[in-house]
């Protein structure tokens, strides 16, 4: 166990198989736990027979927390960051704490493990050479809605956080601003109600508005078409810049040439040709 030393470890985010060996023995080794929530990460230690101090670290406290979980470090000690459930720093307390840290010198060591976003995009079966993890979504309609519409720009598949009660209502955002595609609604991974629905935005919509659904959601959707702009032929670009004789036969062929890529003597004959129907 390396002192002074910052871990960063995931938890399970429902199935408590999937808490790592690593993690059981960093737990126990570490001198301090940042939980944050200690009485939730209470019963996780204990189901894992650690018994350890620890302190809260959370969204309201990071600050002051903050400075505390540092002069441990400052004096050598070693801490484990965790969260409530999953990586910490994902849509969760930890990023101030590692920057400042990592700001310090202060070694910091990830122990990876569950992660929710990356769980539903492992089976999704959408593209995931490049995605966009964008976290919560706004809550407001019209915020969600330009934030829906910045995503839309992004080539790959975009992976959100969303809660049970606002899932109706992005979705429909999603399918106003992103049109049809693809969607994937991740639920209540590694859980006992886990549930993976998968289609068209307005199919999964419909499953959706049929009855409540509880629980941890991911929502998972498709790139949109990479629109490529429109190319005009040879032909069309002449016509274009032939049109009212805005450009003499000549530079109009030229600038053809340099626009649809072909030779200057192809363009040239074009226009000619052209001209000569004319
Ligand atoms: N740090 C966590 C991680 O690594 O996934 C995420 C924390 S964030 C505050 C909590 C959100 O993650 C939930 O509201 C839900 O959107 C998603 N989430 C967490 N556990 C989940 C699960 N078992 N199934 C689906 N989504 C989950």
């Amino acid at each position: 166990m390396s002192a002074a030393t910052l871990y960063i470890i995931a938890t399970p985010i429902g199935n408590l198989e999937d808490m790592t060996y690593r993690a059981v023995r960093i737990l126990g080794e570490v001198d301090l736990v940042a939980a944050e929530d200690t009485r939730h990460s209470l019963k996780l230690l204990t189901h894992f027979g650690i018994s350890k101090s620890m302190t809260s670290y959370f969204d309201h406290n990071q600050q002051f927390k903050g400075e505390r979980i540092l002069n441990m470090l400052r004096q050598g000690k070693s801490v484990a960051l965790i969260s409530d459930a999953g990586t910490p720093c994902i849509s969760d307390p930890g990023y101030q704490l590692v920057r400042d840290a990592v700001a310090e010198g202060i070694p910091v060591i990830p122990v990876p493990g569950a992660c929710a976003a990356v769980a539903a995009l492992s089976a999704s079966g959408l593209p995931s050479d490049n995605f966009t993890f964008a976290g919560f979504p706004p809550s407001r309609q019209g915020k969600r809605r330009s934030f829906l519409k910045e995503m839309a720009k992004l080539p790959g598949t975009l992976v959100l956080y969303e809660a049970p009660h606002r899932l109706e209502e992005t979705l429909r955002d999603m399918l106003e601003v992103l049109g049809e595609r693809h969607v994937v609604v991740a639920r209540e991974l590694t859980k006992i109600y886990e549930e993976l629905i998968r289609g068209s935005v307005s199919q999964v919509l419909e499953t959706v508005s049929q009855g409540k659904v509880r629980g941890e959601i991911v929502i998972l959707i498709e790139p949109g078409e990479k629109i490529e702009p429109e190319s005009l032929s040879l032909e069309e670009t002449l016509q274009t810049l032939m049109r009212d004789d805005a450009l003499s036969l000549k530079d109009a062929a030229k600038k053809a040439a340099e626009i649809t890529g072909v030779s200057r003597s192809e363009a040239y004959s074009a226009a000619l040709k052209l001209r000569d129907e004319a």
